[in-house]
């Protein structure tokens, strides 16, 4: 498969790597919208609010179809539309952890959450921004 990396200071890079393989509690998914973040342009050039290592697949924006689902995950289907968490623990997926910026990419089930049918797949991938808009927002007090 096809994945943007990031591989060093100012960097990027169209690789081919293999498909990943997935654990049972884990999805494959196949990218269908990704968007580029600010948090983006920062990364590529070496710098981020959580350590992290080169190379780095991006993308933390998007929006995937299911692919294959471990022998554990439990509703979720291939072909189910899907959006995902961007801070998992300690991790930032795109950043410290592969993101969705390839062909295909692994998330854990716990991670996602289905794409209503009337949103598209790019309006799919804004709802980790807005969310982050969303959130700031409430936060502040303002509505
Ligand atoms: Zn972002």
């Amino acid at each position: 498969m096809r994945a943007l990396q990031f591989i060093g200071d100012n960097r990027a890079a169209v690789t081919e790597l293999d498909v990943p393989v997935i654990g049972a509690d884990e999805v494959l998914l196949a990218s269908r919208r990704v968007g580029i973040c600010h948090s983006d342009i920062e990364l590529l050039a070496g710098r981020y609010i959580i350590p992290f290592e080169f190379p780095v697949i991006p993308g933390h924006e998007w929006s995937a179809e299911v692919v294959r689902a471990g022998a554990a995950v439990r509703g979720l289907s291939v072909g189910d539309r899907v959006v995902g968490e961007c801070v998992i623990g300690a991790d930032h997926f795109g950043f410290s952890i592969s993101g969705a910026a390839a062909e295909f990419f692994v998330a854990k089930q716990s991670w996602l959450h289905l794409l209503p049918e009337n949103l598209s797949w790019t309006q799919g991938a804004l709802v980790e921004p807005f969310s982050c808009g969303y959130y700031a927002t409430v936060r502040s007090g303002q509505s």
